[in-house]
């Protein structure tokens, strides 16, 4: 599902998928298995897709870009993680799920099942670092269109998944985007207010 909100924000005009790859509590290992899958299929993505934002492979800002697609590894733990997540949200068509922490929590949440002396246990450190009472999964926070399981992720559903936007790509996001403006500046009916 696009979002419509996002979709006329897409400045990419080569008709590459723009891709963003974030990172929050966990240990990365998805991250390596992506830059592993790159050795295998950067040959034939790489007129097909550009990084908008990924921090292993380049430079990137620290400013959100706009994508049209956003793999986010990684549980949730504090609150500007919480912010950073929605600002991704804000700026990508599509918003996956990367891996068992960003997908169930588990196992960036362990402290969740701590009991009472644990609790008391980590506490100052919750407090320093203002950490969230509880770690939270992404669709805890935001809407999520697409998850790959597994710790670290499964790879043949990434690769799907891959290939299901790349199928699906900018092209046919601009084309019905064009498709509407055109209709709405051709219509002789007068638009309902
Ligand atoms: S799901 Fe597993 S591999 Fe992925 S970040 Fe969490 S602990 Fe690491």
């Amino acid at each position: 599902m696009f979002h419509c909100s996002t979709a006329d924000k897409i400045k990419s005009m080569n008709n590459k998928l723009r891709i963003g790859w974030f990172s929050f509590t966990c240990c990365e290992d998805s991250t390596i298995i992506f830059t592993e899958l790159l050795n295998t299929h950067w040959k034939n993505w790489k007129n097909s897709i550009e990084f908008a934002h990924a921090k292993v492979l380049k430079k990137s800002p620290e400013i959100i870009p706009e994508m049209d697609v956003a793999f986010v590894e990684g549980a949730i733990t504090g609150d500007k993680q919480e912010e950073k997540l929605n600002n991704i949200r804000q700026k990508a068509k599509i918003l996956v799920a990367i891996g068992s922490c960003a997908v169930v929590g588990s196992p960036s949440n362990q402290r969740n099942f701590f009991n009472r002396s644990q609790l008391e246990e980590i506490k100052p450190i919750l407090e320093r670092f203002k950490y969230k009472e509880k770690v939270l999964k992404l669709s805890e926070i935001v809407k999520v269109d697409d998850v790959v399981p597994g710790c670290p992720m499964n790879e043949q559903v990434f690769l799907q998944i891959m290939d299901k936007y790349l199928n699906t790509n900018p092209l046919s996001f601009r084309e019905n985007e064009a498709t509407e403006k055109s209709s709405e500046e051709t219509s002789d009916v007068p638009k309902r207010k």
